[in-house]
């Protein structure tokens, strides 16, 4: 089988020739191993400002395993392994993403890919613990993790961009048609056979984080908002709260009107607030709902993928590294 490596680089000119080095490592011995028969390291260049393209170019003129994507911009990490993930569901069995600054470790390649080998689809590199982020990166990311599940999503903890993908699960993945890309959120919509690998993060290698909090925050951001259109339905439920508050407040300000035990100009006041308040909250919830549904329809994702055909009907049944490059028939119901 022909395994290809995705690596997502910005601006990594400090990494890439010891990333290269053990990559091709991890290559020759899989292939001495006869785990795979052919190897690809492919780097996507995200527009980086540095020598990172230059030095792409010279290793893979001098090994005939590497090949480079340049993007014409600073696309984004997400958006460079998507070219990645493209350009391997059509050139590879199997692809296995890692970032170039070799925190992951690639030895974790090996297991992945005898699980590949075992007939599993999606791989998911998990981390083992967090010492070597900093306190502030370890609990924002537990805090992200957590959120986004309970926002409806369904993210693998301490699973980061490190994962074998074969043909088929890559084939489904890139078939989903949206345009705010969080794989991490994707991935596990696909719903293959699925294994884990736990591995030990390093620091990184060289270099800077290319992800400042700024990215960051709004890679949570993303993630969140291209998954649940939860926080939406929460403004109607805060509507709906105040709107009832604002019932129990009228009773009280008549009340106390009723009383006259209070200043001239204040019921109206009250009264008006509260009850505005609450219909405007409310309103903005129920259009809210509207946006939701139009944004789930736009998103115009996939509705299922078939893992398993059975029956003489599928005789030559399309098996994993079988299946056609591009063939969305498989997507279809087998009528
Ligand atoms: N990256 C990218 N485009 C960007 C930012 C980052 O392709 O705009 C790549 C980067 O080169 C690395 C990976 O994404 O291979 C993860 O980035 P980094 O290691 O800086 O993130 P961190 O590990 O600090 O979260
Ligand atoms: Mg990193």
């Amino acid at each position: 089988m022909d395994l290809a490596i995705i690596v997502p680089c910005y601006n990594e000119e400090e990494v890439l020739t010891e990333t290269t080095a053990r990559l091709t490592g991890v290559l020759e011995r899989l292939q001495q191993a006869g785990q795979i028969s052919e190897g690809r390291i492919l780097f996507v260049d995200d527009g980086s400002r540095d020598r990172t393209w230059t030095l792409i170019e010279q290793f893979a003129a001098a090994d005939p395993r590497i090949c480079g994507l340049k993007l014409s911009r600073n696309e984004g990490h997400q958006r460079a392994l998507w070219a990645g993930l493209e350009w391997a569901a059509s050139h590879a069995d199997a692809a296995v993403s890692i970032d170039a600054d070799l925190q992951d470790d690639v030895e974790a390649i090996l297991p992945m890919v005898e699980y590949f080998r075992k007939g599993i689809d999606v791989v998911y590199g998990v981390r083992k613990e967090r010492a070597s982020d900093t306190f502030f990166k370890r609990n924002t990311a537990l805090m992200f993790y957590r959120l986004v599940n309970a926002l409806g999503g369904q993210i693998v903890y301490n699973h980061a961009d490190f994962r074998l993908l074969s043909r088929r699960a890559m084939q489904a993945l890139v078939s989903f048609p949206e345009r705010n890309l969080f794989l991490r959120g994707l991935v596990p919509l696909v719903g293959y056979p699925s294994a884990t690998v736990w591995y030990d993060r390093h620091e990184r290698f060289a270099g800077q984080s290319k992800y400042p909090l700024k990215k960051m925050l709004s890679f949570a951001i993303d993630g969140i908002t291209s998954f649940s259109t939860r926080p939406l339905r929460y403004i109607t439920y805060l509507g709906l709260l105040f709107v009832l508050i604002a019932i129990g407040a009228i009773a009280y300000a008549l009340f106390s009107y009723v009383n006259h035990d209070v200043m001239p100009g204040w019921t109206s006041l009250v009264v008006s607030v509260w009850f505005v308040g609450g219909m405007v909250l409310l309103a903005c919830g129920i259009i809210g709902e509207y946006v939701g549904k139009i944004y789930k329809e736009v998103k115009r994702r996939p509705h299922y993928f078939v893992e398993k055909e059975a029956g003489s009907r599928f005789s030559n049944a399309r098996t994993n590294s079988s299946s056609l490059a591009g063939d969305n028939a498989s997507n279809l119901p087998s009528a």
